[in-house]
């Protein structure tokens, strides 16, 4: 590690898998030394993911991509089609907290069941909730599909939606998931603007969760899919981690959670950070969940604030890494 010592981490994955580390096992639950919780759960986007979800220990999903149900779909699937795809996601989780993005199309994600107009940065277009907006009915029927697939299931499922700018899209699908008969609705902070306006995205919704990988897209106008400006995309980039913390000090002045459900949450001493700068859940892939939760039950609460506020207060992602990781011990 960058402070002297050898970490799991920095080991061949064959070392690596032999070796025995200080850290004590994840029980299951999230929870910092000092008994402070961080739920941590899975990022899924298939029955498969959900399964493995559930053999890793996740406390539930965080972050449930929808788009799997109209990749090869050439029209609109039937509501009664997206319930059982859904449900067969959700069946796992009778019981535990599942948040169901609703669709995402467009940019990374280009859906062909949408014979959309080709646009010049994609990226920058009509995408996320743009579309939603635009396809209003395709939204009706999702949200239908997702409050009966979660009466089905009896998972506790919320619903977010992806690519918000402003607080009047948030308060408007807050409305319509509302109108659907789903009791709890939040959105994803992943352009700039929202993370700016944090404080009153807070007040229009139930929870927000920070999608790393697009928020860093859209701070540092760098692709997220050219891997050239992959170093503008670290997630420990201290201007990253300065949103966090706005959308962080929003969260707890509204008593409302913030969670994390971008690839930055999967990083061990990162996901520390996200905890110190307000993070109430983690959502990652689920391979990642029981080093992430090994490392958050070897830390106090108070490392952790130390070791964001000295990352955020660093100039580049290097020197953000090195501080953290030397504040986290
Ligand atoms: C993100 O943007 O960080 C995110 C979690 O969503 P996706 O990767 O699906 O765009
Ligand atoms: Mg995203």
């Amino acid at each position: 590690g960058d402070n002297g010592l050898v970490e799991a981490s920095d080991l061949p994955v064959e070392v690596r898998a032999t070796s025995t580390t200080a850290e004590p096992d994840w029980s299951g639950e999230g929870r910092t030394t000092d008994g402070y919780r961080v739920k941590l759960l899975a990022n899924v986007g298939s029955p498969d993911d959900a399964r493995a979800a559930t053999e890793a220990g996740a406390e539930g999903v965080g972050l449930f991509r929808t788009e799997f149900c109209y990749l090869s779909a050439t029209e609109e699937p039937s509501e009664d089609e997206q319930r059982a795809a859904y449900a067969a996601v959700l069946a796992p989780f009778a019981g535990k907290p599942v948040v169901v993005r609703t669709l995402d199309a467009g940019a990374d994600k280009p859906l062909p069941f949408l014979d959309t107009e080709a646009e010049p940065n994609p990226a920058l277009g009509v995408r996320g909730i743009r579309l939603s907006h635009t396809l209003t009915g395709t939204l009706d029927r999702q949200l239908a599909a997702i409050a009966a697939a979660a009466a089905d299931s009896g998972a506790e499922v919320s619903v977010m939606a992806p690519m918000v700018a402003t607080v009047e899209e948030a308060g408007w699908f807050v409305e319509r998931a509302r109108a659907a008969g789903i009791a709890r609705a939040g959105v994803m902070i992943e352009v700039p603007a929202a993370a700016l306006t944090a404080r009153e995205m807070f007040a229009a919704v139930d929870f927000v969760s920070l999608g790393t990988n697009d928020l860093a897209q859209y701070t540092f106008a760098a692709d997220r899919q050219v891997g050239a400006v992959a170093t503008l995309n670290d997630p420990w980039q201290p201007a990253l981690l300065r949103l966090a913390a706005l959308v962080g000090q929003a969260a707890t002045e509204h008593g409302k959670p913030m969670g994390v459900c971008g690839e930055a949450a999967a990083d061990p001493a990162l996901a520390c950070v996200l905890v110190g700068l307000g993070a109430a859940s983690l959502s990652m892939n689920s391979a990642a969940l029981a080093r992430v939760g090994a490392r958050i039950a070897a830390v106090s609460l108070d490392r952790c604030q130390t070791a964001a506020q000295a990352a955020a207060a660093t100039a580049d992602p290097v020197t953000a890494r090195t501080a953290a990781k030397a504040a986290l011990g």
